[in-house]
């Protein structure tokens, strides 16, 4: 088979961001060091393969737990960031981590909800030369009807803004080697990674599974967490909204020239008693346009500025298990 073949030798980095998962870490562990096991016996992954957890400034026991795996099994290690940094950034510390050591690095929350059976497939499409296999929410049942219709609507209004971003994928997948180091050059600081891994190129595949609920401890993605990872991933993709308003702007001026031009024709507009509202909308109209068009070119501009800072994207303050601890900064791939 084809997975067998290209799977024996290959070292596998289960990456898994984790704030304040100290409920969700006995089982979490358990369950992929048990998974691993199963994937090395397979010879789908090699002895070397680990599962790394990134501590993302957790305030409870998180830290503690991470560490005690770590001296009790050295297929566990561990990466903490000094502070909470929140999901994007933990995953993309534990993904550069394993860079170097992984030739597959699989994404994965602590809480299980993603399939974890699903990475049989995953390997096998990575032996057969995909170097990003995503994983693919196939129901969404278990998500409120709030979470699902704003998940499913945002995905269309990526699309719409000709984001290339794949349906219904959110951080599970698998990604090479290669996958890796390309995805170091990429310097942004805002990080979405799921609208930059199609950026990336290379061949890739998806692999579908189900979604479970939550079972330890509740989410740890607050809704201002969520707004902020849809205006990331909005904003930093694509110039669509600006180019939008520039259309717009651009329309209405046109539109106020031919109302001129209209009213330049006649010997004398009709006007009725009721005029002043017809005005007051379009100076409101106007206005709430301004600002808007402001709004959005302001958001840009602070994009921009707060990129050009070259701010690292987190700091490592501890690592276990055999993760050297002078391991990068997160400034980006190229020195
Ligand atoms: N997470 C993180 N930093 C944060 C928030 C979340 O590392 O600031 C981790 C969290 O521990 C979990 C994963 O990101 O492993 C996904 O979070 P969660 O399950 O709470 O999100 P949801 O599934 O509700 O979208
Ligand atoms: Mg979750």
């Amino acid at each position: 088979m084809a997975g067998e073949l290209g799977g024996a030798g290959r070292a596998l980095y289960f990456v898994v961001p984790c704030y304040n998962e100290e409920e969700a870490l006995p089982r979490a562990s358990a369950v992929i060091a048990g998974k691993l096991k199963a994937l090395i016996g397979a010879g789908k992954a090699s002895p070397t393969s680990r599962v790394l957890f990134v501590d993302d400034g957790s305030r409870d026991g998180t830290w503690a737990k991470i560490l005690s795996l770590c001296e009790g099994d050295p297929r566990f290690a561990g990466v903490a960031l000094s502070r909470n940094r929140g999901h994007q950034a933990a995953l993309y510390a534990g993904l550069m981590a394993a860079r170097g050591r992984a030739n597959m690095a699989v994404s994965l929350d602590a809480d299980l909800q993603d399939d974890i059976d699903a990475v049989d497939a995953m390997i096998d499409a990575c032996a057969k030369g995909c170097d990003i296999v995503y994983g693919t929410r196939a129901r969404r049942e278990s998500d409120t009807f709030f979470k699902r219709f704003t998940a499913e609507g945002y995905y269309k209004l990526l699309r719409l803004l000709g984001c290339e971003i794949v349906f219904n994928h959110a951080d599970y997948r698998l990604m090479s080697d290669r996958a890796l180091d390309a995805l170091s050059l990429y310097g942004e600081r805002d990080l979405f990674l799921r609208g930059l891994a199609p950026m990336l190129g290379f061949k890739t595949s998806t692999v579908e599974y189900a979604r479970a609920e939550r079972v330890e401890g509740e989410s740890k993605y607050t809704l201002r967490a969520m707004l902020k990872l849809a205006a990331d991933g909005a904003l930093s993709l694509s110039l669509a909204p600006i180019r939008l308003v520039l259309c717009a702007g651009a329309a209405m001026l046109a539109l106020a020239a031919a109302l001129f031009i209209a009213w330049l024709a006649k010997p004398g507009l009709a006007r009725s008693s009721e005029e002043w509202l017809a005005l007051a909308a379009s100076v409101w109209g106007a206005g709430g346009f301004i600002t808007l068009s402001v709004g959005v070119a302001g958001e840009y501009a602070g994009r921009a500025y707060l990129e050009s800072k070259r701010r690292p994207r987190y700091i490592i303050s501890d690592t276990a298990g055999d993760i050297a601890p002078d391991i990068y900064d997160g400034r980006g791939g190229a020195p």
